[in-house]
């Protein structure tokens, strides 16, 4: 599995040259660290306030320790996911748009179910696409977990409920709902997902449990529009954000707690099944500083 650092190659390529260990910081021109910041999409507030921190100098602390501070607090406080034993099963709703790594997440999750000696069930409800849950299936062959999935034109939301209905019946602990990737313009496609949450709810009241944004991080600021549309539909409670090891603007991510309020729980370091690590906001930070 990559680790952080390895994955974070990109960013680092431009953030690195403000935090990396070869330059120093101390002494470089503020403009030109305000530059890096924006190019990697740190939102524009905080990089105004960092410039703002960084012009005067202080001898309390170096530059380094004061952005690696502001980094930190503008991120917040972690939140550790935990797998919910009752009611079981516990199931997760995975959105996002096309490509944005929805089906890889999903099967990664219940590779880490598994290893927590848990029973996962895969859903591919999406019905959208001809063999829209083909890739998912493939993925429960590879993983080795019980799956259940909708042909092209079925209704998702039944599909959905079969999954759900079929997981109380064969004990699983969880289940991860792949969604139809859609884009958040496609207004049908968005009118499901609320139907979708109804018709589980209908089988077992309080799922989903969990509604998580799958967020693309080669996006960008852009993914945080597309997260605000999808969290108006659907109350999301939960952000993964995939391609963070092939990402030059990682630096959004620090919009995420300010813009959406909704805790960035995994994030996606590989293609690989194991590539999917809890958020770690110092082993981030870390990273970025080289
Ligand atoms: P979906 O359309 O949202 O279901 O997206 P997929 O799960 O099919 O993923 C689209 C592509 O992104 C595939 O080639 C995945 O292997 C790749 N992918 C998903 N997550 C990651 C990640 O964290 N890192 C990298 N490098 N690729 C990823």
């Amino acid at each position: 599995m990559a680790g952080w650092l390895g994955a974070l190659k990109k960013t680092r390529s431009i953030i690195g040259k403000v935090f990396s260990a070869k330059t120093n910081i101390e002494e470089m021109e503020v403009e030109e660290i305000e530059e890096i910041l924006l190019r990697s999409d740190v939102p524009a507030r905080l990089t105004m306030e960092i410039v703002d921190e960084l012009e005067y100098p202080t001898r309390k602390a170096s530059r380094r320790e004061r952005l690696t501070a502001m980094l930190l607090k503008e991120l917040g406080e972690a939140k550790t996911f935990v797998w919910q034993a009752e009611p079981k099963p516990h199931v997760i709703m995975l959105l996002g748009v096309n490509g944005s790594g929805k089906t890889t997440t999903a099967a990664k999750l219940a590779k880490r179910a598994q290893g927590q000696g848990l029973k996962p069930m895969l859903c591919g409800s999406d019905t959208f696409r001809a063999a829209g849950s083909s890739q998912l299936k493939l993925w429960s062959e590879k993983v080795g977990c019980d799956f259940v999935g909708g042909e092209m034109g079925h209704d998702a939301a039944g599909v959905a409920f079969n999954a759900v209905d079929s997981a109380l019946e064969k004990n699983c602990d969880v289940v991860l709902v792949d969604t139809a990737g859609r884009m958040h313009t496609k207004t049908p496609l968005m009118d499901e997902l609320p139907k979708m949450c109804r018709s589980m709810n209908k089988r077992l009241e309080g799922s989903p449990h969990d509604v998580w944004m799958v967020l693309d991080a080669s996006l960008g600021q852009n993914a945080i529009i597309q997260a605000k549309q999808f969290n108006e539909v659907v109350p999301l409670t939960g952000i993964v954000v995939t391609k963070l090891d092939g990402s030059s603007k990682a630096g959004f991510l620090f919009s995420v707690r300010t813009e959406l309020n909704v805790p960035i729980l995994f994030t996606g370091l590989g293609e690989g099944e194991g590539d999917l690590v809890p958020f770690d906001a110092v082993a981030f930070v870390d990273a970025l500083f080289g």
